[in-house]
This record gives C-alpha cells, sequence and structure tokens, in this order.
C-alpha cells in the first residue's frame, strides 16, 4: 500500500512544503507517511493565518461557537476508520486503543463545546463611587499546540478544542511520530467549517523541531502556548516562553504510585495495577510506574500481581488478538530494558518479562525495587511496572512522594476516609481512590504538579487557561 501523504494546512489550504519527512510503521517497518516537513516560513504563515482569523472566529456568538465544535466532534467521529488505519501504522497502536482515543476526544470537543456560554466574569465592588468595576474573561488571542504521539487523538484534540472554545485561534504543532494522526483531526476541523485559518497544521521533520516551534513561539501573535510532551523539551519551551514572556501550559511525564494498605480489596487493587502499567503497553503519562505495597500483603499482592499479568500477551496489534500492542520505537525499548537490568543487577527480582522482537516486548513486572534504583526513579514510558514494599502507610506516602513527579497516583484501601486522608498527602495533581492511575474525563481539571507541569485543561479550568482575565472599570457618576 502506498504511503499516505500529508500536507500543512494553513489557512484552510493545504499547503505541500518544500521539504519531507517519512513516519516508519514501527511493527512493520514500511513507510507509513510522508509528512511535509515546514520552514520556518511556513510555521510564521501559519501563525499569521491564525491572526487573521482571530477577530472573526472571536467575535462570533458562544452558541454558534458551541454548534461549530458540535460539528467538529461529529466530524471527527466520521473518520473513525482513517484515525484507526493512521494510529495502526504511524504508532502501531491496537484497535481497541485507537478506538478509545477517538471516543473520548469526540466526547472531548462537546465538553469544550458546553464550555462557551460559561466563560463569564464578575462584578467586584469598587471604592469609588459610581465605579462599576468588572472583571471579564476574553480571548487571548492565537494558541500554539503542542501535542504527543502516544495518545494523540485525545492529547491533540484537546489542545485544539478547549482554546477554541474561548474564542481564540490554533495552530497545531504535530508530532513526528503521528503526522497523519494528527493532521486527520485538522482536516476534521475544517471540514467541520473551522478552515479559514481557525485551526491550522504544522508538521515538521524531527531535526527541525527546535527552530520551527522556537519560531512560533517568539511570533508577536501568539498568546499562549500549550505542550504535552517529556519533562526534557517541556523545559526547553517553558524558558523560551519566559524569554517571550508568554504564559504556557505544560503536560509533561510522570512515574505514577499505585499504594496497596493492608485493607485494600487486592483483587481490585490488583486489577487497577495491570490496566494502570499496560494499558497502550504502559505509553501513557498516568501509567502506574510504580506500586507500592505495604508488607503485611506484599507477597499476597505480588502473587495475584504476577498471576493476572501473566494472562496479558503481546501481539502484531494489526491481528487484534492480544491485549498487548507495540512500543513506539526500538529506542524506548532498549530505554525499558536497561531500566530493567539496573534493577535485576541491584537486586530485584523479575516477576514477569521476556525477550522482546522488535517492538513487541512483553508486559514485565519487577519486585523489590528500591529507590536508589534508576526503576524508581526514571520514567519508563513502557511495559515495565516496579513492585515496592513499605512499612507502613507513612513510609507508603513518603515514598510515593520521593519523586520529581506528580502527575497521577492511586490509593487502595477499604476505608474511604483513610484513603482521603493518604490521598490529600500525595503530591500529584490527580489521585484516585480505588481506582486505577489511568483515568480522564473530559470535565475535569487535568495536570501535574512538579516536574510533571503546570496548568489544566479539562472542565472550567480549562478557560483560566486560555483566556485573559481583565479588570474593567465604568465610571457611572
Ligand atoms: P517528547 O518531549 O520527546 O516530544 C514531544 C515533541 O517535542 C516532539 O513532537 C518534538 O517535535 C518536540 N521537540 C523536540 N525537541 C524540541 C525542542 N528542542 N524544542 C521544541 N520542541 C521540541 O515527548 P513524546 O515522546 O512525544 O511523548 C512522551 C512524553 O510525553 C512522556 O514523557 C509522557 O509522560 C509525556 N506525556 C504527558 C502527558 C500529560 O498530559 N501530562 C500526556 C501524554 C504524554
Amino acid at each position: 500500500m502506498p504511503a499516505s501523504e500529508i500536507a500543512l494546512l494553513i489557512g484552510g489550504e493545504s499547503r505541500t512544503a518544500a521539504a519531507s519527512f517519512e513516519r516508519i510503521n514501527p511493527v512493520t517497518g514500511a513507510v507509513a507517511t510522508i509528512a511535509s516537513a515546514a520552514s520556518i516560513a511556513d510555521a510564521t504563515a501559519a501563525v499569521d493565518a491564525a491572526q487573521a482569523a482571530f477577530p472573526a472566529w472571536s467575535a462570533i456568538g458562544p452558541n454558534a461557537r458551541r454548534a461549530a465544535l458540535m460539528k467538529a466532534a461529529d466530524a471527527l467521529d466520521a473518520k473513525a476508520s482513517d484515525f484507526i488505519d493512521a494510529m495502526m501504522e504511524e504508532i502501531g497502536a491496537t484497535e481497541g486503543w485507537a478506538r478509545f482515543n477517538l471516543m473520548l476526544s469526540s466526547s472531548m470537543v462537546r465538553e469544550a463545546a458546553s464550555l462557551t456560554t460559561q466563560i463569564g466574569g464578575e462584578i467586584i465592588p469598587s471604592d469609588k463611587p459610581g465605579c462599576i468595576a468588572m472583571a471579564i474573561r476574553e480571548a487571548a488571542g492565537v494558541v500554539l499546540s503542542m501535542a504527543p504521539w502516544n495518545a494523540p487523538i485525545i492529547l491533540a484534540t484537546r489542545a485544539i478544542a478547549v482554546p477554541l472554545a474561548c474564542g481564540n485561534t490554533v495552530v497545531l504543532k504535530a508530532s513526528e511520530q503521528c503526522p497523519r494522526t494528527h493532521g486527520l483531526i485538522v482536516q476534521a476541523f475544517i471540514e467541520a467549517g473551522l478552515g479559514g485559518g481557525i485551526v491550522n497544521l504544522i508538521t515538521n521533520a524531527p531535526q527541525d523541531a527546535g527552530d520551527v516551534v522556537g519560531a512560533m513561539i517568539d511570533h508577536v501573535a501568539v498568546r499562549r502556548v500549550n505542550f504535552t510532551g517529556s519533562t526534557a523539551v517541556g523545559k526547553i519551551i517553558a524558558k523560551r516562553c519566559a524569554e517571550n514572556l508568554k504564559p504556557v501550559l505544560l503536560e509533561l511525564g510522570g512515574k505514577a504510585p499505585l499504594i496497596v494498605l493492608e485493607d485494600a480489596d487486592l483483587d481490585e487493587a490488583v486489577k487497577a495495577a495491570a490496566f494502570g502499567a499496560f494499558m497502550n503497553q504502559g505509553q501513557i503519562c498516568m501509567s502506574t510506574e510504580r506500586i507500592i505495597v505495604v508488607d503485611a500483603v506484599a507477597d499476597e499482592f505480588a502473587a495475584r500481581f504476577q498471576a493476572k499479568v501473566a494472562t496479558m500477551i503481546v501481539g502484531d496489534p494489526r491481528e487484534g488478538k492480544t491485549p498487548l500492542g507495540a512500543v513506539v520505537d526500538t529506542k524506548t525499548v532498549a530505554h525499558v530494558q536497561s531500566l530493567i537490568d539496573d534493577a535485576l543487577a541491584a537486586g530485584a527480582t523479575q516477576l514477569n518479562g521476556g525477550q522482546a522482537h522488535g517492538v513487541l516486548m512483553p508486559a514485565h513486572v519487577i519486585d523489590g525495587v528500591t529507590p536508589e534504583m534508576k526503576l524508581f526513579r526514571d520514567e519508563s514510558f513502557g511495559p515495565v511496572v516496579g513492585i515496592i514494599h513499605a512499612r507502613d502507610e507513612a513510609h507508603a506516602i513518603q515514598l510515593a512522594n520521593d519523586t520529581d513527579y506528580g502527575l497521577s497516583a492511586s490509593v487502595f484501601t477499604r476505608d474511604t476516609a483513610r484513603g482521603l486522608k493518604v490521598a490529600r498527602q500525595i503530591q500529584s495533581g490527580i489521585c484516585h481512590i480505588n481506582g486505577p492511575t489511568v483515568h480522564d474525563e473530559a470535565q475535569m481539571p487535568f495536570g501535574g504538579t512538579k516536574a510533571s507541569g503546570y496548568g489544566k485543561f479539562g472542565g472550567r479550568a480549562g478557560i483560566d487557561s486560555f483566556t485573559e482575565l481583565r479588570w474593567i472599570t465604568m465610571e457611572t457618576e
């Protein structure tokens, strides 16, 4: 099958750049997509187009904006088979993961549509006689959005829909690992009537990312930047935004802990841990990377968890018969393996695992992980989870917080009041009591703390992220 070609989408028009780059299917080695490699001039043109579209889009009423977004959600759903093909070919996703992505994405657009009528303000009593003082929220301007490949439809769609709902126009910088998947999203928005520069697409060759992104951050019309990706790149982007004094929302890496206390329902904890650690082969920012179990139930938990994970078989995602599909590239396989080797050399025990075949890597469970091991600290972003033994509740909390990251966490206990007490002591943006660390709903305030970033996407929190709060006074005497 010939590789699909993806052009830039600027001002609602397709534009082929002078250069191109290839995305290789990680499972088959075939060329999955040939995408335009934007130059700095192309990137600047995309921001210019978004700037030109901003006055009209920000001025239309909230109900018209809502209707447009509802149409975009339908347009996304209508492309289901294209999205499934693109995700399977570009990142080796299972069909289940692709379908889940699409389902959550269109619900995120519908949730964003509901925000358009909630962007209000308030009247604040003024000390000046006869003065009416208002705090009002207004669209910020052009938003530069950058999304990764791992949950490609969800993460790019939220980064388009929430800013649009607030009256901004958007340039999406696609991931080099899934330019076609990200391109399909922008196409869907354009087909729904959001063309003419309201949403624009930039794809770039990997070696050009720094220059292309830097030029767009520097562009005077860009008023908000958001980036979902690694903490390392997030820091580069934060620095560039700081130089330009531009607000940035950062959704970065994670090392989520799942705490199992002695009064937990162990079967529920095992189920949640297996789901959280290995959904999409552990390539989720909220993935359970550390299972912290108190000594009283550690052996029993490990035995049940080992048995559960043994049923999770890895296979070719195109055959669709196994719960685990491909890891995104062999570099990630090597990284995950190096974390495992380091832990085993330092005295940990492997409960599950096996040889990877190319990008098909079995689920690995490593017991007896300690804070000295790399597997305790470094994000694996792959199919491995460490079991860490804690003396008691206080020790479990201390271990959970002994990380640079702070995105998601879980605690398992039958005493929900105790669970709440523990949850409030964990330094993370998100914490679930008796639920998996991997959980997202469009209306929830999603985001991390510490090295997992700052700023929120979901629900009303998105309004704060993508509007300008202004103070306006009116003298009436
Ligand atoms: P990445 O940071 O390696 O790449 C993201 C993007 O950064 C790429 O598309 C690339 O174009 C760009 N980039 C690279 N160098 C750059 C530079 N010098 N300047 C500007 N841009 C540059 O991340 P990834 O591999 O795409 O995604 C995996 C990471 O994303 C993991 O750490 C994961 O935890 C995180 N993530 C976070 C969330 C969240 O919501 N918090 C969600 C999904 C993934």
